[in-house]
Order: C-alpha cells, then structure tokens, then sequence
C-alpha cells in the first residue's frame, strides 16, 4: 500500500438520505487525514444519497469515491466486501472507516481479512501517536472501560467507530468542492451466501436523534405506570424511553430501549425515573448534556451522573412534573 489516503465508507440508508453516523466519521476522518497529512475521501456504495456533495463539501471531503452497481442497490454482504476489497486494491487507503451498524459488523472484519489489514472493532477515537502512527481507542466490556490500540505495522487498518461517542464538526476552514468520480468494479462472479430476512423497525422519531428523552425503570413499579413516563415525555415535547427490565418484561416495545443493547442517545435532557443508573443503561444516556434522576434510594448510582437529582417516590414527582409542564 503506497497511498495514505484516509476513506470514510458509507452507503444508502434505504431512504435515500445519508446513513446515520456518516458525519461524525467524517468529522473523525477528517482530523486523522490532517495528522497524517493526507487527504479525506468519502466512499458511498449504492445509490447516491441526498445532499451528497454539499455534506461532503461542509465535513471538507477531497473526493468522493462512488460505486454503483446492480447488485449494491440495496444492502448485501458478499457483494459489499467484494466491491470495497477491489476499491482497497486500486487505491490503497492507509484507513477505512466506517460508523459501525449492523451492516458494517459484518463487512468491516471480512474486509480487513481480505486485505490482509488489521482491524479495530467499538472505536471511539483515532488519534496521531508520537512515531506518527496511529492509537485508536475502543470502547471495551460494555462500554465500563476503554483500551487503546497502536496500529502500525499493517499495510492498511479497518476501524469500525461507535459514531454516537462522536460529534459532527463541519470543517472550520468553511466548505470545500469535492471532485465526484465513479469507481468500476466487477461483481459479476459474486454470490450471496446470507440474506437479511428482518430488519429493526426504523418508522416515527428515533430516539437517536431526541432532544428531550424521558424514560423509566423497574421503579415505576407495573406496567400502568410507564404511561406517566409517556405523559411527561409529550407534555415536554420529548420520547418515551425505557430501561431493559422493563423491555423484557414486555411493558414497552424494545425500540424504546436505551443503553448498551438498546439505542445510544445523545440528547439535551435525559430524565431517568426509577431507573438504578447501570453500567449498561447509562452507555446509552451518559452523553446528556443534562441527566435529571428521580430516584428513592439516595445511593443509586444514577446520582453519580445526573446533575439533578430528586429523591423520592416517582409515582408522586412524576404527576407534578406533568402539572407543572402542561401549565
Ligand atoms: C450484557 C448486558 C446488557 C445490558 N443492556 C442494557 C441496556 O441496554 N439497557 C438497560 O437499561 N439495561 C441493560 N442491562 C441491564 C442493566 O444491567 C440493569 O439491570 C438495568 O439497567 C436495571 O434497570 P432498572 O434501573 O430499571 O432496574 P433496577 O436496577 O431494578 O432499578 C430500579 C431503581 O428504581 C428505584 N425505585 C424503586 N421504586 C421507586 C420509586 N417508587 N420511585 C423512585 N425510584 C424507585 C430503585 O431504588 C432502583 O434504583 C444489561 C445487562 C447486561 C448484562
């Protein structure tokens, strides 16, 4: 590998919008191709999503890199890996990155294995080491701890990031004119060997991109009670979320479940009521600006992340807090 290229890898989202997490890799990208003082390239597979070239052109893209082929119209496993390994063989990327979905699971180690690259799973950062390599860092044991990784000594490395630990920066130098070229490769002997026969359910607002969440746990006692959460959740103009228990015990669909196995929020006010603050639950909320927690045990750990705390019974703060907005 010749080429110290650093290539952000996306593809559609099905909706014909960019995939979620792709700007905060590029933000990422962006900042590794500077240390290493190359330049920034955005691979998209598939259809050309909306707003391609002018998001390019704000996260300071040089080039984007398309590959559109029959069978890359919608997502498929062997066809993927074979059209990003014959991209890597032309062009020889230092690093691909990608935001790290369910798709990029399963292609991001298979293409590294092709490549003969190393390959870093849960990354949270990449930075530039003393020798002028690279350190990425990985979220390890469900986010209660971190390792770091020194990549140096392969021909290329594939880094799959946790985007949601990341922020999106628009470059600071103001927007660039990406040049768009499409890449050919040849799929014509590809086969798939796994099919995707259900997909998570992705209608109505996402969590993900909440501003205001209100959720609750196993405190709220039964399954009637999760409808103050809801109540508040609307009388604030936020979603309704929930702790696993709850989930498992089937008193709100999964989608609403925030953590390590469920989603990774990010928004302004986290209000958490009867929920014990769990390594698990918070990977899924501790990046509030604001965790506001309502519980009746003055030593739950949530309190050790929230900066509002109330103690007491949520059956009783709840219905005040829901006065007390809709006035
Ligand atoms: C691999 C793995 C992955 C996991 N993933 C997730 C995940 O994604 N999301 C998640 O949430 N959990 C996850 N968990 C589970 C996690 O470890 C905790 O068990 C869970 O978060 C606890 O949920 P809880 O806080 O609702 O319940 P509990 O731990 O039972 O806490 C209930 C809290 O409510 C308080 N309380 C009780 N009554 C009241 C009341 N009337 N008013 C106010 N407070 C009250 C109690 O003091 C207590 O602090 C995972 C666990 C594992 C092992």
């Amino acid at each position: 590998m010749t080429s110290k290229r650093v290539v952000v890898c996306s593809w559609s989202d099905g909706q014909g919008t960019i995939a979620v997490g792709s700007e905060e890799a590029l933000s990422l990208g962006r900042k590794v191709a500077g240390a290493l003082g190359s330049e920034l390239h955005w691979l998209v597979l598939g259809p050309q999503p909306e707003g391609l070239l002018e998001t390019a052109g704000r996260f300071g893209v040089a080039g984007v890199d398309r590959i559109e082929n029959a069978a890359l119209e919608a997502f498929a496993q062997d066809a993927y890996v074979e059209a990003l390994a014959q991209y890597c063989n032309q062009e020889s990327p230092a690093l691909v990155l990608f935001s790290q979905a369910p798709d990029t699971r399963l292609v991001a180690p298979r293409l590294a294995g092709r490549l003969g690259a190393g390959v870093v799973m849960n990354v949270v950062d990449v930075t530039a080491g003393d020798d002028g390599g690279l350190e990425a860092t990985a979220s390890a044991y469900g986010g209660d701890t971190r390792m770091v990784y020194e990549l140096s000594g392969a021909p290329a490395y594939v880094v799959a990031l946790n985007t949601t630990a990341l922020l999106a920066e628009p470059a600071e130098a103001g927007p660039t004119s990406p040049k768009c070229r499409t890449v050919a490769v040849d799929l014509s002997g590809t086969q798939e060997r796994i099919r995707v026969i259900e997909r998570p359910r992705a209608e109505g607002p996402r969590l993900e991109e909440a501003d205001i969440i209100v959720s609750g746990g196993r405190g709220l006692g039964s399954p009637e009670n999760y409808k103050l959460i809801e109540q508040l959740a609307e009388a604030v103009g936020g979603l309704a979320g929930a702790s696993r228990p709850i989930v498992d015990e089937g008193w709100v669909d999964s989608s609403q479940q925030v953590g390590l196995t469920g989603k990774i929020t990010r928004p302004a006010l986290y209000l958490a009521a009867g929920i014990s603050g769990a390594s698990q639950h918070m990977a899924g909320c501790s990046a509030a600006k604001t965790i506001v927690a309502i519980n009746r045990d003055p030593d739950a750990s949530i309190f050790r992340y929230c900066r509002y705390g109330l103690v007491g019974d949520c059956l009783e703060i709840l219905p005040e807090l829901i006065r007390a907005a809709k006035q």
